[in-house]
């Protein structure tokens, strides 16, 4: 890298962490000490399915070997795509326009698991965009990663239409498709952003305001569970335990 390309990055580096600090609030984020969260008493409540704690179990799935070259990796998640891209395992495939796959690299060390797509990205087939996907572009320039070196997808390719949500039994099917990838992607550390996620991928119902921020090692990944996307748009506060999070995130890929 260039002299100029350095002081580049550095730049763009700097910005994030200004635009993030704005995000936080007054105190900044490196102000933050490891650890805290807002006292019990002082936090918002949680909408409905971040603190629901229901019982999203994984349904079996294939025994995925990942791959060994770049070229089979590729050739494996285009197989699973189109797969997926004319799935009728569950009812949800009525509804969508397209299945959302995922974004980024496949060769990434951090994902980011979403729940479902909105009605927005099942239009153009892409996870977290809007301003959920404008929230977490922030938060992984923030960690300076960028999102085209990061994984990004659901538990559920098939959006579930405006105010719905997926059934129990369609997370487990669709699930199943989810842990196929992440094998095949093999990701070091996998981001979950919310209940669904969390509870899918760790197969527990612990709420999420007790499982985020330790990490878990779950078939070879590091799984952190932390707020969703949704939950910290209509809860700002919750910006700053996720930025603990994501911290602590962002130390494992540095180990
Ligand atoms: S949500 Fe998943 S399992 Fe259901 S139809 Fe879509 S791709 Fe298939």
């Amino acid at each position: 890298m260039s002299r100029e390309d350095s002081i580049a990055a550095l730049a763009d580096a700097l910005r994030a962490r200004i635009d993030w600090e704005r995000e936080l609030g007054a105190e900044g984020y490196e102000a933050t000490p490891p650890n805290r969260s807002l006292p019990e008493s002082a936090r918002p409540e949680s909408p409905g399915r971040e603190s629901a704690g229901e019982v999203l179990k994984p349904a079996p799935t294939s025994s995925v070997v990942a791959p060994t070259t770049d070229k089979s990796k590729a050739h494996a998640l285009s197989e699973l795509k189109f797969q997926l891209e004319n799935c009728t395992q569950c009812a949800l495939h009525q509804k969508r326009n397209r299945i959302v796959f995922s974004d980024g690299t496949m060769n990434a060390r951090l994902a980011f698991v979403g729940e479902f797509p909105t009605t927005e990205e099942d239009m153009i087939s892409l996870p977290f965009i809007g301003a959920r996907g404008h929230l977490l572009n922030k938060i992984i320039l923030a960690i300076e990663e960028r999102r085209e070196t990061c994984y990004l997808c659901h538990v559920v390719k098939c959006a579930p239409g405006q105010n719905a949500l997926p059934s129990q039994s369609q997370v487990r099917t669709c699930g199943a498709h989810l842990w196929q990838q992440l094998r095949l992607v093999s990701p070091k550390v996998v981001v979950a952003l919310g209940q669904t996620a969390a509870s899918f991928l760790l197969e527990t119902d612990t709420p999420i305001d007790t499982l985020r921020g330790t990490a878990v090692e779950k078939n070879g990944l590091q799984i952190m569970p932390t707020f969703s996307l949704e939950h910290m748009l209509n809860t700002p506060a919750s910006k700053r335990e996720v930025w603990e999070d994501m911290k602590k995130a962002k130390a494992m890929l540095q180990q």
